[in-house]
């Protein structure tokens, strides 16, 4: 449970983004695996009869954003979505000659291979209809009394996760990285936040409508009528209308102190008399342990006082619908398809369903990401390219300690600390070291639904047996296709899956200025994380431990508010602008991230004499390959719920808002005082 602490590129795919929807075998098999080269720097993808002065994004993603219009099937298109589906193409191929069953397959391969069989035989799962979650059904009819809640909360957490109540698990101990500590936290949601059931404008109201509406529906797809099917969804939403009023926001989430509440096991009782907890942590196997952390102490007060004022039949209408939206998206087509009706069409704008292959290979990827993952670096991740991306990432390193140590506004006893900070981190770099073993997971070729509650009781079980065992430094929290990258403050390390370190992001074909542009900037927004305003607040070993003077910290936080003021006077959509409480540790990772590349660039290429290409200078082409890592293009619906859910600001903002503050970009385009992309030096915002 380090996710919600982790500090990603992009928004993280979850099952909600991506799931289910009808039917479909889409197009011929992929032929002999191979990725398709895109360079990264793409004059085609610019818009040259844009002035870079007055709106730099459109200067240099104009061209892609009109030869690139959003899929059918997908919600956003980007630079980012377009080699992610590059690689599900390319691990369909994988996968497809994995689930040849041949008897002659590693295990490795026949893991994954079945896996996807399991997955792709839609006449099996459409056979099956509620079948596989019918144990579970009839285990929440069976229920006597508030009592016998606590343990079968607990079993259907295993595979179903946070969505069914709250969330347990394991997390570091934000005063010892050292050791795993028990971990409990809200949940049991089924829109994506909090704020969904709160806010009273008019598009919050509709949704919430829908929302109710999509409830019924599932409700009737299990064999209710209309009438009992619309009072259920009722129920359902009142309840989590109460867990959502108890829960914190993703903004109040990102000050760490208001997640720290360690107690000790007895004190459980006292937060919450009415859960029995020696019954929920008996059926999910803990270890035995003295100490966790309850991130959300309002949210357990609030589950407590709902099991006296609850009557049992209404807590077993809510669990009936988790289990059964929980699954939907691996039952047959009807659940498929409300699943996706609700979730992706009106939620997010998406037009068509994913073809199935495209469905599977991301199940494939989420569940048994260690195994396909090794498939896939072995195909494109070659030690060379390792090699060169940690030069980059050196480099980088180097220019960061520069940069601490010349900084006129903070003292020398914090400048050593930063220092320390730095040298601390860790650099991960395209694949773990040792692969995860999942050969203890029963797999079948016939049974999709049992083998996605197989694989995710296996990774609930591995988080809870890590309580009271050292740590694992070398674990990673994506799995090697995976395009995006993070930084983890309680590991204090940066992680660049291999999918990430693949053209057009990082492109060995051509030279530093756009590489550094672009996986360069990547690379130091993910180092910045580790001193935006959240991150800042951890020290060298991953401790929640502060490490600034007072006075320092003033002067830090005055930097971090001009660039929060910033973000706030950007639009999303329509009538919504930037929440950038929420985007402040991205946004500033943003900008630090750029300023390190291109001081790491400047120091990568000295002494080399760089010469103009297809028209532009050395130094336009490291800002329009920087640019063009973000051209995007985005459906309302999607922009709406990112700007309720997601830490980064919108794709042109992360480019034109990082630009007006680098004095470097406008003497590059020699643009001048008082154009749109530059602002007065008294102005301009820096925080690194
Ligand atoms: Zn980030």
């Amino acid at each position: 449970m380090r996710t919600r602490l982790i500090c990603v590129l992009l928004l993280g795919s979850s099952f909600a983004v991506m799931a289910a929807g009808q039917s479909s075998s889409g197009g011929p098999a992929a032929q002999e695996p191979a990725l398709p080269y895109t360079p990264s720097l793409d004059l085609a993808s610019m818009d040259k009869l844009a002035d870079p002065c007055v709106n730099f994004y459109q200067y240099a993603c104009g061209g892609w954003k009109k030869n690139n219009p959003i899929p059918a099937d997908q919600t956003s298109w980007s630079v980012y979505a377009k080699l992610y589906q590059d690689n599900l193409q390319f691990l369909r191929g994988i996968l497809e000659q994995a689930s040849v069953n041949s008897g002659q397959r590693k295990a490795v391969t026949q893991e994954i291979g079945d896996f996807y069989a399991a997955c792709m035989d839609e006449a099996a799962v459409e056979k099956q209809g509620l079948a596989p979650v019918q144990n579970y059904l009839d285990a929440v009819a069976g229920l006597k009394s508030a009592k016998e809640l606590a343990p079968l909360i607990a079993r259907l957490q295993m595979v179903y996760g946070r969505s069914v109540v709250f969330a347990g698990g394991s997390t570091q101990d934000p005063d010892d990285s050292e050791r795993v500590i028990a971990e409990l936290d809200q949940g049991g949601l089924g829109l994506p936040d909090r704020d969904y059931y709160t806010k009273e404008d008019a598009k919050s109201k509709e949704t919430r409508e829908r929302y109710v509406l999509h409830v019924q529906k599932v409700f009737e797809l299990m064999g209710e009528n209309a009438e009992t099917a619309k009072k259920d969804a009722e129920t359902v939403m009142r309840l989590e209308t109460a867990f959502a009023k108890a829960s914190l926001t993703r903004v109040e989430r990102r000050d760490p102190y208001k997640l720290k509440h360690k107690m000790k096991v007895a004190e459980l009782d006292t937060l919450a008399p009415k859960f029995d907890w020696k019954g929920y942590y008996g059926v999910a196997e803990y270890p035995t342990f003295e100490i966790l952390n309850v991130a959300t102490p309002d949210f357990f007060k609030e589950i407590n006082a709902r099991l006296t004022a609850e009557p049992l039949d209404n807590w077993k209408t809510y669990l009936r619908f988790h289990v059964v939206d929980s699954a939907s998206p691996f039952l047959s087509l009807a659940f498929v398809n409300e699943n996706f009706e609700f979730y992706r069409k009106y939620l997010r704008g998406a037009k068509e369903q994913q073809a199935r292959w495209k469905r599977c290979v991301q199940y494939t990827d989420h569940q048994l990401g260690e195994a396909l993952g090794q498939a896939f670096v072995e195909k494109v991740f070659s030690p060379e390219l390792k090699q060169s991306t940690l030069d980059m990432v050196r480099r980088i390193e180097d220019s960061m300690a520069l940069r601490i140590q010349r900084l006129d506004w903070m003292s020398p006893e914090t400048k050593e600390q930063a220092l320390k900070k730095l040298h601390g981190i860790r650099n991960k770099i395209g694949y773990p070291d040792a692969w995860r073993d999942y050969s203890s997971i029963k797999l079948t070729r016939d049974d999709f639904a049992d083998n996605m509650a197989r694989t995710s009781s296996f990774e609930r079980h591995r988080q809870i047996n890590k309580i009271g065992k050292p740590v694992d430094r070398k674990e990673w929290g994506m799995s090697p296709p995976t395009v995006n990258a993070y930084y983890d403050p309680q590991m204090n390390d940066i992680n660049f899956p291999a999918g990430v370190l693949q053209p057009p992001l990082y492109d060995a074909k051509l030279d530093a200025a756009p590489n550094y542009g672009n996986t360069g900037g990547t690379i130091g927004h993910e180092l910045t994380h580790g001193f935006d305003d959240e991150g800042s607040q951890y020290d060298a070993t991953g401790n929640l431990k502060n490490w600034w003077t007072k006075e320092d910290r003033t002067k830090f936080d005055a930097r971090t508010k001009c660039v929060e003021d910033q973000y706030a006077g950007y639009v999303v959509v329509d009538e919504i602008r930037i929440n950038s409480k929420l985007t402040l540790g991205e946004d500033v990772a943003d900008l630090g991230g750029e300023l390190l590349a291109y001081m790491a660039w400047q120091d990568a290429t000295k002494g080399l004499n760089l010469t103009p290409r297809d028209g532009l200078t050395p130094e336009q082409r490291f800002f329009v390959g920087f640019a063009q890592w973000a051209c995007e293009n985005d459906r309302p619906e999607e922009q709406r719920v990112r700007a309720a859910t997601d830490p980064h600001s919108p794709g042109q903002y992360r480019i034109n808002g990082v630009v007006v503050n680098m004095p470097e970009f406008a003497a590059a385009f020699a643009c001048k005082a008082g154009q749109p992309m530059t602002k007065p030096p008294e102005k301009v915002c820096k925080v690194w």
